[in-house]
């Protein structure tokens, strides 16, 4: 793994800090009022995300639209097919990126209201709610994964053990800690002067997420970073997406396959439970300082 980037917070960082959370936020927004039954994920997702470039910022990863017993990481592919059913569970995730300082939130709706699975969203908002109340300077990890964990199981369903929240470092979406969705026993503090993403998940199934089908999200992540090539140019070493190589190289697939024959990037696999149960995500990214704690993506 690339090394967490240490970030010295001053006046101007927390500008872009905030910044980043306020476009990723209203790009969460956006996406909510685009999914549709028989609209295409490809559409919602270069919608969304030509909001945030046309903001004067970068995604700080591609749209994740997660569907049923999907947890994370599915974003279209160049051109993809996929539509919106009626009665979906869709877990929509995105943030946004200036300079380097990242925003990550998530929610998650059930296609055409049908209503089915309002107690499943419900339990990650009131979880994610609930976390919110207990951070500040120096909370311990497991207590907010104990209250993540009360939460939903007072819903019904089971947190989601192998996926949770983390810190953010600049150019890095997942640095340093990680914080859980059920009290792990972790006395590990957060921080002052700390940026961290809280997710609670919530399963109808056992809580324990498997890697699936290959994805369509990759990012830079070697031991010899190029700071020449392309990749770094276009996303440094935050996550990209395959279709956002369209019209930046020749062949993409091709030239994907070999960036990963060499090492030079990972590539995201799909993460799901079993077919047949649902699952639903929140999240907010959090500035904590020694005297505020701000939700960016509020
Ligand atoms: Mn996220
Ligand atoms: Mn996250």
């Amino acid at each position: 793994m690339i090394k967490a980037r240490f970030m010295q917070l001053d006046q101007d960082i927390i500008r872009k800090i905030k910044e980043a959370g306020r476009i990723g936020k209203n790009a969460l927004e956006l996406a909510k009022t685009l999914v549709a039954p028989g609209e295409s994920l490809f559409n919602v997702a270069e919608k969304t995300e030509k909001y945030i470039v046309e903001s004067g910022l970068k995604p700080s990863f591609p749209l994740n639209l997660s569907i049923n017993n999907e947890a994370a990481h599915y974003t279209p592919s160049y051109g993809d097919q996929k539509v919106f059913r009626t009665g979906d569970v869709v877990k929509i995730d995105i943030g946004a990126s200036l300079d380097g300082y990242c925003s990550d939130n998530a929610c998650t709706l059930e296609v055409g209201e049908a209503g089915k699975h309002s107690d499943l969203i419900d339990a990650t908002s009131e979880a994610l709610k609930a976390a919110l109340k207990v951070v500040r300077p120096n909370v311990t990890i497991s207590k907010i994964g104990e209250k993540i964990e009360e939460v939903i199981l007072s819903f019904g369903f089971r947190p989601v053990k192998n996926l949770g929240g983390h810190g953010i470092g600049r150019y890095d979406l997942h640095s340093s800690i990680f914080i859980p969705n059920y009290d792990d026993g972790n006395m590990d503090t957060v921080r002052p002067n700390s940026l961290i993403a809280i997710e609670p998940f919530a399963s109808t199934g056992i809580g324990m997420i498997r890697n699936g089908q290959p994805g369509n999200i990759f990012m830079l992540d070697g031991p010899r970073i190029d700071r020449e090539g392309i990749i770094y140019r276009e996303f440094n070493t935050l996550p990209f997406a395959s279709r956002w190589l369209n019209g930046k190289v020749n062949n993409p697939d091709r030239f994907l396959r070999e960036a990963l024959g060499r090492k030079e990037i990972v590539s995201f696999p799909v993460l799901k439970e079993h077919s047949g149960v649902f699952i639903s995500q929140a999240e907010h990214t959090i500035l904590v300082l020694s005297d505020d704690v701000v939700v960016t993506t509020l």
